[in-house]
């Protein structure tokens, strides 16, 4: 199979490589890191691709700030529990559903 003929497979690459550029980059400057994660979610908007979960809960979604790099807590909200990271550039709490 010829994986240039998958359909949004360039999007793709452009996603997987600005992503990775923005964690290479964090440690220098957060503020690089934010734009490249910024750049990644217009590309997925404009060309209508879906974002995998998994990426989606490494940055904050009001923002653009890369967590990777932050602990997270667990908290019992109601009857289930939730992973939460509070985002260092805007104080949103981010809840990840753990069961
Ligand atoms: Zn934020």
């Amino acid at each position: 199979m010829d994986l240039n003929r998958i359909p949004g497979n360039e999007g793709f690459r452009r996603i997987n490589f600005l992503f990775q550029a923005a964690i290479e980059i964090f440690n220098r400057s957060p503020k690089i890191a934010q734009l490249y994660i910024k750049d990644m979610r217009l590309i997925a908007e404009k060309l209508v691709l879906r974002l995998d979960p998994s990426l989606k809960r490494e940055f904050c979604k009001k923002c653009s700030y890369l967590l990777t790099h932050l602990p997270k807590q667990t908290q019992c909200l109601g009857s289930r529990l939730y992973a939460t990271t509070v985002c260092p550039s805007c104080k949103y709490i981010k809840k990840i559903k753990i069961n």
